[in-house]
């Protein structure tokens, strides 16, 4: 059974919470001409909003976060969303020669090994391109939902980063359920893994399939403390001192 025969299902106010993330993503692409990116990890919710964005025809720009470590079936999303929206997606990859001299330094698999390791991993491959990918930018948009981890239980609609930009999130209040209804009601292309009960997918080494009653994110370093499971992109203003 896939993922939309498992979780498609409008919650009441479905069509209010539609509604609500469009009026969002208006004011946002209206309030950030020409400064405002989708930074979608090509998830179940981010695909959304790529289609709302599209749909509605709004400014704002595509970019996802090529780290070298995504799994084939997230990396043929990207002509997917090229072909169907006619949007180019801009592709930000880490710097290879220290890409190179971290494997050499410290192996493929360093995130095994400790939590700092994994965070100059994730550093190295996700935050600084993400710098890059929002360096002239003043703000961004993000697939963030309260529901998908204890840490996130407070996502705001918008907020400002660790440096100071706004980061909108217009489906802090949307349900697993309301995504997938939303995907099978547009016929929204989506990452092939989400059938495989990868519900949060990152890179490839990092992230497995859950099992029935696991939590949502249960799969993402699985082997790290639930406080340490974040990689640092999603730091607010105020706790930029303590990243989770
Ligand atoms: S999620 Fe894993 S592979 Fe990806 S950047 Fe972080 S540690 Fe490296």
């Amino acid at each position: 059974m896939g993922a939309i025969q498992l979780y498609a299902r409008a919650g009441a106010q479905f069509d209010e919470r539609v509604a609500h993330a469009v009026a969002v993503l208006q004011s946002a692409a209206s309030e950030h001409a020409g400064a405002i990116v989708q930074a979608t990890s090509l998830g179940a919710e981010d695909m959304v909003l790529t289609d709302l964005i599209a749909r509605h025809q709004l400014p704002i720009a595509l970019a996802t976060l090529d780290t070298g470590k995504l799994h084939a079936q997230t990396l043929a999303l990207i002509p997917r969303i090229e072909s169907r929206y006619g949007l180019p997606v801009e592709r930000h990859v880490p710097v290879q020669e220290q890409v190179l001299q971290f494997v050499r330094q410290y192996g493929e698999e360093p995130m095994f090994r400790s939590i700092e390791l994994r965070k100059a991993c994730c550093d190295l491959r996700k935050l600084q391109p993400l710098a890059r990918m929002l360096a002239a930018r003043s703000a961004w948009v993000t697939g963030l939902r309260r529901e998908q981890s204890a840490n996130r239980g407070e996502v705001p609609f918008h907020e400002r980063d660790g440096a100071g930009r706004i980061k909108f999130n217009p489906l802090a209040d949307w349900s697993w359920n309301d995504v997938w209804h939303y995907i099978a009601t547009h016929d929204v292309p989506y990452n092939d893994l989400h059938d495989q009960f990868f519900p949060s997918i990152g890179c490839e080494p990092c992230t497995r399939a859950i099992a029935v009653g696991e939590d949502f994110r249960a799969g993402r370093w699985w082997w790290e403390d639930e406080k340490a499971k974040e990689c640092g992109l999603h730091v607010a203003k105020s706790n930029e001192e303590s990243p989770a």
